[in-house]
């Protein structure tokens, strides 16, 4: 059977762990050739490009700083330079600087801003002008149930990811006549580093609150990721799946 990414040009930002690693090993694992984006690669490359190959597919790093507009025109010319346009993008990388909003310094508000959503915008701009041409082309950005619900103590991450919201619509609007397709995906809580400074007692506490009665893995995110980056989601764009085990319902 056909694999569902077979010969695409997948790029994943934030890649080297997490969701984002999850997301890379899918994708390849379909026979996509991805060139994933962060500062620092995966732990272990050697096992990620062995286990892409056995899926016929490939895992490229390629160094950028998606906060960084120069780093990430580089990031996307090496991706057309050695795969071509890209036809699969997911905006992952990510970070947190919580704290409550009377103590936040602007540095901590500007850091998720750049890296969050300003970084979405950055990479959108360099590739979808490639996939527009080409006439097709899936982007998912990755956002978070908190940008739906909000949440004390993160009003800079939970407003980036809000934004990603509205980005995403205005893209879906904005390239659907060019069968580009534009969706966000909205975890809950998933098991990363970005989540274990959390103690187990909160962890514990939180867990009640998800119907499914358990977090969430990096692999949950991208089998959803997977969906929304092929075929099989041809007719859906402009959409916000959460993938959070009706947390947020
Ligand atoms: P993670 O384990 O901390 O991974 C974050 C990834 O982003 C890393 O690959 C990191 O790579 C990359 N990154 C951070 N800053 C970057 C920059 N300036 N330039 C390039 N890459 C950068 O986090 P995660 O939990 O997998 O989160 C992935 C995404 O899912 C994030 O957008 C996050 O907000 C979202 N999300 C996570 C959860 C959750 O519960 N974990 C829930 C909802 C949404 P380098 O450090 O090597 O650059």
């Amino acid at each position: 059977m056909q694999k569902l990414l077979a010969e695409k040009t997948c790029v994943v930002t934030g890649g080297s762990r997490g969701i984002g690693l999850a997301i890379v090993r899918a994708f390849a694992s379909e026979g996509g050739k991805v060139f994933y984006l962060s500062r620092s690669p995966a732990e272990d490359q050697a096992a990620l490009a062995a286990a892409a190959a056995e899926g016929g597919g490939s895992a490229t790093w390629i160094s950028c700083d998606v906060g960084s507009e120069a780093s990430v025109e580089a990031a996307l010319a090496a991706v057309i330079a050695a795969g071509g346009t890209p036809e699969v993008l997911v905006n992952n990388a990510g970070i947190t600087r919580d704290g409550l909003i009377f103590r936040m310094k602007l540095e901590d508000w500007e850091a998720v801003m750049a890296t969050n959503l300003t970084s979405a915008f950055l990479v959108c701009r360099s590739a979808a002008r490639h996939m527009i041409k080409a006439r097709r082309g899936s982007i998912i950005n990755i956002t978070s149930i908190v940008g739906i619900t909000g949440n004390g103590g993160q009003a800079n991450y939970s407003a980036s990811k809000a934004g990603l919201i509205g980005f995403t619509k205005s893209l879906a609007r904005e390239v659907a006549s060019r069968n580009v397709r534009v969706n966000a995906l909205a975890p809950g809580f998933i098991d990363t580093s970005m989540t274990e400074k959390l103690g187990a007692d909160a962890k514990q506490a939180l867990i009640g609150t998800i119907p499914l009665g358990r977090t969430g893995n990096p692999e949950d995110v991208a089998k959803a990721a997977l969906f929304l980056a092929s075929d099989l989601a041809s007719y859906v764009t402009g959409e916000v799946l959460k993938v959070d085990g009706g947390m947020a319902m």
